[in-house]
């Protein structure tokens, strides 16, 4: 399978935090879903592979090129929906569109008028007038309109409310409906991405927990739940993480356990981020 995006061994670091040793690859065609909680180095990664930041170490391949070397070349095939304003406030859309636009050979003018009808913007409005959701549509309107084949959006649906989302998960898979488009997809409500990811690229505390196909995922893990006394010390120990209350304990697996009177049942992503990072690791 190609590789549309190939991270190996990434590190970056800054006073305090440290993003190390990253590798990940997404395969053409599909959707990757890059989950962490707030300050994992989610945006660090998005802004290293947009070369907007320098890296320590390790190398970024987009498109089977080197991210630095080919950067131009790149950027014109990439749409990028940054988390973090980066127009003109005192633009109109327009005016705005009228300066990014002669940037990309395969700008598509009629395409984007189309988006920015469905998105229902108006193009003489100021970005500054623009709310969180329009402003995300906007910049989806550009990344879609210059025949982007790897679309990368940070966090598209952070502070949006669940009618756009699941909007937004619609435009995703009509934008995959053109086979050889890819998705990068950071986000930390992971219920965005049980109906629309591939891959699950995890990230917790700058290092990568997991980087796998989803349904694997779901095969691989099992969320364990039992009564107080269920929870011996030997089960403690082939759990990622528990939580326990008074009426039992609920913990996650990364294999099969057995136990009398216990009851497996699927975790969900968020299950699976939440006993990683939050749960009590080996009841410590
Ligand atoms: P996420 O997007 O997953 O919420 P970030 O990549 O934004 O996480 O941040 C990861 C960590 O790196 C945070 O602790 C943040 O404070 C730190 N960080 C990010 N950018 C910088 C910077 N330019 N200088 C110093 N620290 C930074
Ligand atoms: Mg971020």
């Amino acid at each position: 399978m190609e590789n549309i995006l190939d991270i190996k061994n990434l590190r970056k670091e800054f006073g305090g935090f440290t993003l190390d040793n990253i590798s990940f690859a997404l395969p053409r065609g599909y959707i990757m879903g890059f989950i962490g909680p707030n300050g994992s180095g989610k945006t660090t990664t998005l802004k290293l592979i947009m070369n907007l930041m320098r890296a320590d170490a390790g190398t970024i391949e987009v498109f089977g090129q080197d991210h630095i070397r080919f950067e131009r070349e790149i950027k014109q095939r990439i749409g990028f929906v940054y988390d973090e304003p980066v127009y003109y406030e005192n633009l109109s859309i327009r005016r705005m569109t009228g300066l990014i636009s002669p940037f990309y050979a395969k700008w598509d003018q009629s395409l984007y008028e189309d988006y920015l009808r469905r998105f229902e913007l108006n193009a003489d409005q100021k970005i500054k007038t623009l709310s969180k959701g329009m402003r995300t549509k906007y910049a989806l309107a550009l990344a879609l309109s210059h025949g982007a084949e790897l679309l990368i959006m940070d966090e598209p649906t952070a502070g949006l409310d669940p009618v756009f989302r699941r909007e937004l998960l619609d435009i995703l898979l009509d934008v995959m409906q053109r086979e050889e488009n890819s998705i990068l997809f950071s986000t930390h409500i992971t219920s965005d991405l049980d109906r629309v990811a591939d891959y699950i690229t995890f990230i917790d505390r700058g290092k990568i927990v997991l980087s796998q196909d989803k349904d694997s995922l779901y095969e691989q893990y099992v969320l364990v739940k039992g009564g107080p006394g269920d929870l011996t010390d030997a089960l403690r120990r082939e759990l990622i993480g528990v939580t326990v209350s008074a009426h039992g304990f609920e913990g996650l697996a990364s294999h099969p356990v057995q136990g009398e009177g216990l009851l497996l049942d699927k975790p969900s992503l968020e299950d699976i981020m939440f006993f990683h990072t939050r749960g009590d690791r080996h009841g410590a």
